[in-house]
Parts: structure tokens; C-alpha cells; sequence
């Protein structure tokens, strides 16, 4: 490092804040030191040089282009108790439901003509379903459109995560939701860390792409322990990560709490994109509850993926896992235009591929 560089590092700031980001981007495992440092920041202009930094990481290793993943939310059947989320089973006065076979397909197709080659199938932990049943829609979806597959329905037991891949599924949703072992504890009462990991290393030997994340704000989470979540999406190459603010659900255990910190949440999804350089991130559904806008600031600060929600309409306010959801009352096929516009004024584009992993390409494939 030259002169000029040293002196203007001791003057400014703002310097440091890059060095460490440089620091951070170039380890092989960052220290927990400086994601503290950086997870504490709060001047604007400092919140600035994190997320343009985040924003020159994804330029370079995902380009302009932004993945749609189209969500169906086929039930919200839940024999969990996560003490953060509106479908638990403690929520009597929700309105339960299923999706048939054909209003899966339906709204498949739906996805389909506006050209979006994902579809995540998401439920709560609805044990009731035959893994069978979940099976067959997958092959059909598989024989009747090109498009990936995408599952989120929880903790399974290893064989019905084989029976759906063997059926065509490519990826699977599990968030870790937050890597504090005593925090996990409070938060699912009767499940536990272990087996969610034990699932997480099952999808990966299956050959699935893994997406994981966490929730940002929740009561207790220390900058510590996000600092340790960032360390282990770094350490498991995720494929995809999903970082989302906590919002309050009336009917839940954590209603009266805080919502969660849109900048937290905003320098997570950045120091994650600085570390991870190539995982598929999304601008949660979750920070663009909060305002219409916050999701271009997630897609500014790092973020390259949107997930628009296909769920027939009746049911779309009944998948109330935290209350503000946008759109629940718009249909979907307003969505495209309006993904289009949302990415244009901010000089990016929809890239219309299946969005495949970049880390996918970088591992030794895996037989089922
Ligand atoms: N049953 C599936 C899907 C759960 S819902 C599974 O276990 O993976 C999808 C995500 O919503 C959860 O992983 C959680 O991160 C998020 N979520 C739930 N309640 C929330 C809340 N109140 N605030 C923010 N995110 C929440």
C-alpha cells in the first residue's frame, strides 16, 4: 500500500469501512470481527459504502439480470409451533386449507405464460399430505412444463426427500432461521437444530440445490450470532439465501414485539452477497411487506432474484405467515409487468433462464 493510500485511510473513515469489506470479500472464512464491525455500522454514508460494494460483488459474479421464482403456497396445514410465524398450530382461528392437484397445476400455468421457469411449491409442515401425492405433482409439472422445481415444506425424513427428487425436484427451501443454538431452541418449541441440519446435508448429498437463511430482528438475536449466520452460509456454499426482517404476527407468541431493522436486514443480505460472491439471493417477500420499495433496495444492495406469489387468490391471505403481505389481493398476472418495471428503474433486467446455481457448476454432481 502507497503513502497516499495510509494517510487517507487514517483520515477517513470511510476507508477503513472499505478495507474491511475488501478484507471480508478476499477471506476464505471471514472473521466474525469485522462482520460485527460492518453489521454495526449506522452512518448513512457508511450503509452506502456496503451496499455499493454488495452491489459491485453481485454485478460481477451475477451480472444485471434478475431470476423470478413463482411462489404457490398449496397449504397452510402446520403441526409446528415457531413462535414467530402466523401458521402455528397454536393459531386455531385460521382459516386452513389445501390446494388440489388441478389448482397446483392452474396456477403452474399461470406461471408458465408469463414465462418464469421456477416454481416453488411452499406449505407449512403438513404431515397429513402423502409424500406420494407431492410426488406425483412434481413429475407432472416436470412432464408438462420446462420449468425447475423448486420444494419448501420442512423437515422430512431423508427417503421423502429422495422420493421427490427422484419425482424431478431440483431444489429445496430450508431456512435455518437463525444459527444460535439456544435462540433456535426458544423459537421451535419440540423441534430441534440438529435435524434441521440433518436435513440440510441430506438435500446436499441428494443433489438438490439448497437455499437456506435466516430472520433478521428477532428478540435476542444478537449482531454476534447474524455474524456467525453470514459465516455459516459461507461455510455450506448455499445456493440460494433468504434474509427477511421479523415482522410481528398478532397470533403468535412474538406478537408484541419489534419489528425487525430494514438496514440490518439490508447490510446481512450485502455482507452476504460480499462473502458468499455467487449464491442466488432474493429480495424477500418479507423486507417488501415493510414498503413496496424496500425489495429495490434488497435488489440493490445485492440481491438478484424476486419471488412473485402465484397462490390462487382466495387462498393467498389464508398463507399468513406474518400479516402485510403485498399483493394478496392482486392477480398474478399483473405481476410480470410490474417486476418489470421495478427492475428497469433501477437499469436491470429480468432474465427470463431457469437461474440455475452458479455454486452448483463448482461441485461434484450427485446421484439420487
Ligand atoms: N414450512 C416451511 C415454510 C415456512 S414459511 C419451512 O419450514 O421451511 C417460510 C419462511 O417464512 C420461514 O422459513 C421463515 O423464515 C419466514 N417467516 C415465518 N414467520 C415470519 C415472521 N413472522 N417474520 C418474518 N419471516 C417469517
Amino acid at each position: 500500500m502507497n503513502m497516499y493510500n495510509y494517510k487517507s485511510e487514517i483520515r477517513n473513515p470511510k476507508f477503513e469501512v472499505r478495507k474491511i469489506l475488501n478484507r471480508i470479500y478476499e477471506a476464505d472464512i471471514p472473521q466474525k470481527d469485522d462482520l460485527i464491525y460492518l453489521l454495526s455500522l449506522g452512518k448513512v454514508s457508511d450503509l452506502e459504502t456496503v451496499f455499493n460494494f454488495a452491489d459491485e460483488v453481485r454485478k460481477k459474479f451475477m451480472g444485471e439480470g434478475i431470476f423470478l421464482r413463482g411462489v404457490v403456497e398449496f397449504s397452510n396445514y402446520c403441526k409446528n409451533s415457531c413462535l414467530y410465524c402466523g401458521l402455528n398450530k397454536n393459531n386455531v382461528k385460521l382459516k386452513k386449507y389445501r390446494l388440489s392437484e388441478k389448482e397446483i397445476f392452474e396456477a403452474v400455468a399461470k406461471i408458465s405464460e408469463q414465462k418464469i421457469k421456477t416454481v416453488v411449491l411452499q406449505s407449512g409442515e403438513d404431515d397429513e399430505i402423502d409424500p406420494k401425492w407431492i410426488s406425483r405433482i412434481i413429475s407432472g409439472i416436470k412432464s408438462k412444463f420446462d420449468i425447475a422445481v423448486t420444494l419448501s415444506v420442512g423437515e422430512k425424513d431423508v427417503s421423502d426427500y429422495r422420493l421427490w427428487r427422484k419425482a424431478g425436484a431440483d431444489r429445496y427451501l430450508l431456512k435455518i432461521e437463525t444459527t444460535d443454538k439456544t435462540l433456535y431452541k426458544k423459537l421451535h418449541p419440540g423441534m430441534s437444530f440438529a435435524n434441521r441440519i440433518r436435513c440440510l446435508k441430506d438435500l446436499r448429498n441428494l443433489g438438490y440445490e439448497v437455499g437456506s437463511g435466516i430472520i433478521v430482528g428477532l428478540k435476542n438475536q444478537t449482531i454476534g450470532s447474524i455474524a456467525d449466520d453470514i459465516i455459516f452460509f459461507k461455510k455450506e456454499e448455499f445456493d440460494m439465501i433468504g434474509i427477511g426482517p421479523f415482522i410481528p404476527h398478532k397470533k403468535t407468541k412474538l406478537g408484541a414485539e419489534k419489528t425487525g431493522s430494514v438496514n440490518l436486514t439490508l447490510k446481512t443480505v450485502a455482507l452476504t452477497r460480499i462473502v458468499t460472491k455467487n449464491s442466488n439471493i432474493p429480495a424477500t417477500t418479507a423486507l417488501g411487506s415493510l414498503d413496496k420499495d424496500y425489495r429495490i433496495s434488497g435488489l440493490k444492495a445485492g440481491a438478484n432474484v424476486l419471488m412473485p406469489n402465484f397462490t390462487p387468490l382466495p387462498y393467498r391471505k389464508l398463507y399468513e405467515i406474518y400479516p402485510g403481505k403485498r399483493c394478496v389481493n392482486e392477480s398474478p398476472g399483473l405481476c410480470a409487468p410490474c417486476l418489470l418495471k421495478k427492475a428497469g428503474s433501477i437499469g436491470r433486467f429480468i432474465d427470463y433462464s431457469k437461474g440455475d446455481s452458479f455454486k452448483k457448476y463448482e461441485r461434484i454432481p450427485q446421484s439420487v
